[in-house]
């Protein structure tokens, strides 16, 4: 785990024994293919999205070249820094989160660039879902891992790709994994992740399952 990671992680002001609900933003709280899309279509590029992959399906509008890596990392870069605050929020987070804040506590972690963390910790805010915000960078198993180590409650992870959810089953194995992936399209070129409990684009089905969860363990 990267440093700056941890010396968030430690910072947070957990309480051991309440329940914890760790969620990702990209594609989990945010519209963010649609939102990709729309960055796109304005700088002259389209995506084709026809698998689960960004790198390989962005092209340029007109003679549809297939950007190389080094592009797609150049565009994704700039689409932080320039449309982190103007992406959609996923229908029936911010109510489902706040429901399942009288219940648990709830932080976000996200694989975004340190230099959209403030735009990002803005936009939760500006649309109901004021959670600590972690930035992580890579893979999210060894933040789980520190995280279930302070608590004794049950836990739950969210997120969109599988090898996030492998890695949190591989190295926090007791933690709830909901494999959720907001937008449709996407939705139907990934089958549920394997070491996954639940897979929903549909927030009212995560948060009864982690209700259901939380009741049978007394919680
Ligand atoms: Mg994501």
């Amino acid at each position: 785990m990267e440093p700056f990671v941890h010396d968030q992680l430690r910072k947070l002001n957990l309480d051991p024994h309440r329940p914890l609900i760790v969620t990702d933003a990209d594609e989990v709280l945010t519209y963010f293919i649609s939102g990709l899309e729309r960055f796109l279509s304005r700088n002259g590029y389209w995506l084709d999205l026809k698998n689960f992959a960004i790198t390989g399906n962005i092209r340029k509008q007109g003679s549809n070249e297939v950007s190389s890596r080094e592009q797609v990392q150049g565009l994704l870069a700039d689409f932080f820094i320039t449309d982190t605050e103007l992406l959609d929020p996923v229908d029936g987070a911010a109510d489902a989160l706040n429901a399942l804040a009288r219940r648990a506590q709830i932080i976000v972690l996200s694989n975004v660039p340190l230099e959209a963390q403030d735009a990002r910790q803005r936009w939760l805010r500006k649309h109901g879902m004021d959670f600590p915000l972690v930035a992580n960078a890579g893979s999210k198993g060894l933040p789980l891992r520190y995280l279930s180590q302070q608590i004794v409650a049950p836990m739950f992870f969210l997120d969109d790709l599988p090898p996030h959810i492998d890695a949190v089953a591989e190295h926090a194995s007791q933690v709830w994994r909901l494999h959720f992936i907001a937008d449709k399209r996407l939705a139907s070129f990934a089958s549920p992740a394997q070491n996954s409990h639940f897979h929903t684009s549909h927030w009212p089905d995560a948060q009864n399952f982690i209700g259901g969860k939380l009741e049978e363990s007394g919680y």
